[in-house]
């Protein structure tokens, strides 16, 4: 379950102007090492600082996570975690211990990790998942699900509809192509299947038939989608490694 913690900040040398900025850079390095969700703040106490922020388990912020960046940036604080409560408004992620297949899938409006386990359906914190290319942090994948979460906020204004809704649905689109790059890599480095979430051509009501495909075979290579083996996703492309969820179909 997610949970609502703070991080102490005790500093070891003394106090100068540039400290609440060192923090909130630590900050940042822990979302991009899939430790914290995104959007914290920062209190001010007479020998300390305290963060209030957002993560995905008990055990995520324990320091053997951190990365050489994380490391070398708080070397001049004592750290202190408190994990206050449950946070109510978010879902629990996953606790596998193994996963037979994992998702690419990034959803609306979450900051949260967009790799989903295939077995449980619910997500896997970064923090767990090998960072790709030859990144020390998790770059290319958080900076996909930014873009991505642009284009599908513009489509769901229906802002440059025809635009944002061929990158959306569109396998072969920029942004769908660079999506798959970073499946790809992903499934080189976690070598288990990892099933890319393609959304549907859905489109509202306006001519609902024509706007609002069944898709029965795989949009790529023409074969017939098979039933998902697993939770999350409904149909799959196991050749592509396309995954369809059901319910936007309709
Ligand atoms: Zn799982
Ligand atoms: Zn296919």
């Amino acid at each position: 379950m997610y949970k609502v913690a703070k991080i102490i900040f005790k500093p070891r040398i003394a106090y100068s102007e540039d400290m609440p900025d060192t923090i909130d850079g630590v900050l940042a390095m822990l979302y991009k090492n899939g430790q914290i969700s995104e959007g914290w703040s920062i209190e001010k106490h007479d020998q300390t600082y305290v963060a209030n922020v957002v993560t995905t388990d008990d055990e995520s912020l324990n320091p053997k996570y951190y990365n050489q960046y994380i490391v070398k940036e708080t070397e001049n604080f004592d750290i202190e975690i408190k994990i206050v409560c449950d946070d109510t408004m978010a879902s629990d992620s996953c606790h596998c211990l193994k996963h037979s297949s994992y998702i690419l899938a990034v959803e609306p409006y979450m900051s949260s990790s967009p790799v989903i386990c295939g077995d449980c359906g619910k997500e896997i914190p970064l923090y767990k998942v090998p960072c790709l290319y030859e990144e020390k942090e998790h770059y290319s994948i958080l900076n996909f699900q930014k873009t991505y979460q642009a284009v599908l906020d513009l489509w769901f204004d229906s802002l440059s509809d025809r635009f944002t809704k061929r990158q959306i649905t569109d396998f072969d689109s920029r942004l769908n192509q660079r999506g798959l790059d970073i499946r790809s890599e992903l499934e080189l480095k976690v070598d288990k299947p990892v099933y890319y979430l393609l959304r549907n051509p859905i489109g509202g009501w306006f001519e609902f038939e024509k706007n609002n495909k069944s898709l029965k075979i795989c949009p790529k290579c023409g074969k017939e989608l098979t039933q998902f083996d697993g939770c999350y996703a409904d149909k799959a492309c196991v050749d592509c490694r396309f995954a369809f969820i059901n319910g936007e179909e309709k």
